[in-house]
């Protein structure tokens, strides 16, 4: 009897770390501190990376923040080190804290689901991440739903990623082919058409895609401060644009003096995707255009530009008119 009860705890005790790579802990206290205990980083260390939603998400109808604020305490990770990073996910999503280890990719990822705090290890380094097998395994985790959000930006941040490139991915909540289109446009515009006094942009968002998150923090063009008109295309309004590979229009328009310019704009996707090997999960094809991040000239053209006046301005930006069709940019 006394052998069988044994077995049962050993069984209870083992069972998650055997078969998922979970450790059992009753509070989140503890589940912390075998975190930290278990990576070979130490409080303060600047390769010790925590990445989070805690200031997005509710635990029990109260908002993470104590439970950020206790991670923050034991890894000595900071917003002014660079090594405390954020994505957003609404309120109702589990929380996660992900405590990274820049030397070799280990990480542990602390959730709250339903009653129980769960802590699962894995590795996440570029290697591991690049490989399919990766993403299969994942599936099984409780985190498995953030597992390219935690993994993508854990492993960008450890290659040196660009602090406004982590910084379009919480918002985001990911990094991804398509943010990283937005933000090279974003520079391009940023590089080929700066702002003179009394000018503004107007990001007009057609087609859309997930570049606009990182236009938005980039260049503070937000929807609701009119500095981005968002305007969906259909496949067949896309195929009658006159150019290939278009990638939405950017107007610079002095309000005061009513006159600006247009910039229609082209991203050659098949050049990012040369830079990894056919069929790589998405994070690798990542990965693999970061030494070209300052490089947006490579990946994006200026395809046309017009003046502005008031009238076309406005037909741009309002409701019911496609851009490219006031721009003179469909085919006949
Ligand atoms: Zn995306």
């Amino acid at each position: 009897m006394r052998q069988k009860i044994i077995l049962s705890v050993m069984l209870f005790v083992l069972f998650p770390l055997l078969f998922s790579g979970n450790s059992v802990a009753a509070t989140y206290e503890e589940n912390l501190s075998q975190a930290v205990q278990s990576l070979s980083v130490r409080k303060g260390d600047a390769n010790f990376l925590l990445l989070t939603n805690a200031p997005y998400v509710k635990v029990d109808s109260s908002f993470a923040l104590p439970y950020l604020e206790k991670a923050q305490e034991q890894t000595g990770c900071t917003v002014g080190k660079g090594n405390l990073l954020f994505f957003q996910r609404a309120q109702d999503h589990p929380l996660r804290l992900m405590l990274f280890d820049k030397t070799n990719g280990n990480a542990v990822i602390i959730s709250k689901e339903e009653k129980q705090w769960v802590s699962e290890k894995l590795n996440m380094s570029p290697a591991e991440i690049s490989k399919p097998s990766f993403w299969e395994k994942s599936k099984g985790f409780f985190a498995g739903k953030d597992m390219f959000t935690l993994a993508a930006i854990a492993d960008v941040w450890a290659e040196g990623g660009p602090y406004d490139f982590l910084k379009s991915a919480e918002l985001h909540n990911h990094i991804c082919p398509g943010l990283t289109s937005g933000y090279l446009i974003a520079h391009y515009i940023q590089n080929h058409y700066p702002l003179k006094e009394g000018e503004r942009y107007t990001i007009i968002a057609s087609p859309t895609w997930c570049k606009e998150d990182a236009l938005q923090v980039l260049l503070d063009c937000t929807p609701g401060k009119q500095g981005m008109v968002v305007k969906h295309l259909s496949k067949v309004q896309i195929d009658r644009i006159s150019f290939a590979d278009p990638a939405g229009i950017v107007l610079v328009w002095d309000e005061k003096r009513k006159v600006g310019k247009g910039y229609a704009l082209a991203f050659d996707f098949k050049k990012l995707k040369a830079l990894s090997p056919k069929d790589s999960p998405k994070a690798a094809t990542v990965l693999s255009v970061l030494p070209h991040l300052d490089e947006p000239d490579r990946f994006v053209t200026t395809a046309a530009e017009f003046d502005l006046n008031e009238g076309l301005y406005d037909g741009i930006t309002q409701a019911g008119e496609n851009p490219y069709e006031l721009a003179g940019l469909i085919k006949n």
